[in-house]
């Protein structure tokens, strides 16, 4: 073992290897030198533990591939193979062009981000999309912050703090990835008190809740997620709008994903929409920029303007703001609802209104390109109806027929698996019935060539 440990090479030997010595041209030293400590480290302690020591090749090439990997950033593009729009482990809305164009205008160049150019003077970063937001919502004002989860934090906490907040049993919500209603409602020192039962909830049941010296607020939160079915009753918004009016106080909603197109033309079932909610009265509205509206990570809150202003002056405001590339995303995202265009640029709105034969030619597209190697031409191949989702909290049990491209193999997984390993760009599949399944609704057409030639590499390996 000894003798082993000491034929082990140095670090300065190590960095004169040609093959090394390259990336010191392209990488600082510090990098490359680390690399080398982090594999000795690591052929030492197998040597240590008994394995076979490794030979000078393989430690030069575990150096090479560590470095490789060590300034790669960890985040990067992958395919969007599964079918799901708003992917939330993938990312969520994928931006309009108009949209990145205006972020890489905000990112590039100073801008009127906190400057009124009338005046000359200090101005606020609030302004931007907010106009926008009231035309195409209705509401009388809008600020907008980081993501829905703070936009509701901050709501509860400058409007509700201290006080009790009635909430119907069956809209206790966890959104997933820690949101969950309750807790939120604790960290923002509001008290919950629940109304009603999980299925039915009626207004007399807000009445009876409602106490004049401790109820602050009545908030309603979007099913974004789950179903009630059954035998089930709850409020309208209009009637709450108007219980809230009569006490004298606000009405919430956490909208959720939120819309500003309805859905049911797209043979959807109807998503509530950021205007129906500022028409039925509720005085504060919350929903995210990254889900059916598609535009960048956002909070947007929009109703009344005397709420809106004590949220504008509240100090925990600064510890949600909005980034200037994210501002400038959102607005172009929403210039492109007020034309009437959103539809036709807005990726999200792309993917829903994609037709199945537009999805179909193109999943056999790469059905006959896969066949196409004679290495492949016996594989089991097939395009088969399936299903899209919607995603991201919206739409919740509602599906979008698709045409999929459906591979059978034995080692369903070890092929998945194999998709995701991919340098370049990983493939993100499906596997449903023991069958890998590619939906072509959520893969860029674009990336169509990537993704036909990543399968053929990958399918050839496993053979
Ligand atoms: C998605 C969602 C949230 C969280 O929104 P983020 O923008 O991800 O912070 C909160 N509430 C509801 C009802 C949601 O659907």
């Amino acid at each position: 073992m000894q003798a082993q440990l000491r034929k082990l090479p140095s670090v300065d030997k190590l960095l004169k290897v040609d093959e090394i010595t390259a990336f010191t041209k392209i990488h600082s030293h510090q990098v490359v030198v680390d690399a080398i400590r982090s594999e000795l480290d690591s052929a030492r302690q197998q040597i240590i533990a008994g394995q076979p020591a490794l030979s000078a090749a393989d430690l030069i090439r575990a150096v090479t591939v560590r470095i490789v990997a060590n300034t790669r950033p960890t985040l990067q593009p992958v395919i969007n193979a599964t079918g799901v729009i708003i992917h939330t482990n993938l990312g969520r809305a994928l931006l309009s062009d108009r949209a990145q164009k205006a972020m890489i205008r905000a990112a590039s160049a100073y801008s009127n981000l906190e400057y009124n150019l009338e005046v000359g003077a200090r101005g606020s970063r609030y302004i931007h999309a907010a106009d926008l937001l009231c035309r195409l919502s209705g509401a009388e004002a809008a600020v907008v912050v980081n993501n829905n989860a703070g936009a509701v934090v901050l709501a509860l906490t400058a409007l509700a703090k201290g006080s009790e907040v009635l909430l119907s049993r069956s809209q206790l919500v966890e959104i997933g990835g820690g949101f969950r209603i309750p807790d939120i409602m604790a960290q923002s020192g509001a008290t919950l008190v629940e109304v009603g039962t999980t299925n039915r909830t009626y207004t007399r049941d807000f009445e009876q809740a409602f106490d004049p010296d401790q109820t602050g607020m009545i908030l309603s939160v979007h099913h974004s997620n789950y179903q009630i079915t059954g035998f089930t009753a709850q409020p309208t918004l209009a009637e709450l709008a108007e219980l809230a009016h009569r006490y004298n106080i606000p009405f919430m909603e956490d909208l959720g994903s939120g819309t500003l197109v309805d859905t049911a033309p797209f043979d959807l079932a109807h998503e509530p929409t950021m205007q129906e909610s500022v028409a039925a009265g509720v005085d504060l509205i919350t929903a995210s920029g990254d889900k059916l509206l598609g535009g960048p990570q956002a909070g947007l809150i929009f109703g009344k303007k005397h709420l809106v202003d004590k949220l504008k002056k509240h100090p925990l405001i600064r510890a949600l703001r909005v980034d200037k590339t994210t501002l400038a995303a959102l607005q172009a995202t929403l210039l492109a609802y007020l034309e009437n265009k959103a539809i036709d640029e807005i990726p999200v709105w792309r993917m829903i209104s994609a037709r199945p034969n537009a999805l179909a030619r193109r999943a056999r597209k790469w059905l006959a390109s896969l066949r196409s190697v004679p290495q492949l031409a016996d594989l089991p191949l097939q395009v088969v109806d399936s299903v899209s989702a919607v995603g991201g909290g919206s739409l919740p049990g509602q599906t979008l027929p698709t045409k999929a491209l459906v591979i059978s193999v034995d080692s369903v997984d070890a092929l998945a698996e194999k998709l995701r390993y991919l340098d370049d760009t990983p493939v993100v599949a499906r596997i449903e019935d023991n069958r890998l399944l590619l939906d072509p609704r959520t893969v860029l057409p674009e990336q169509d060539k990537t993704l036909v030639a990543a399968l053929k590499k990958v399918l050839a390996e496993t053979g």
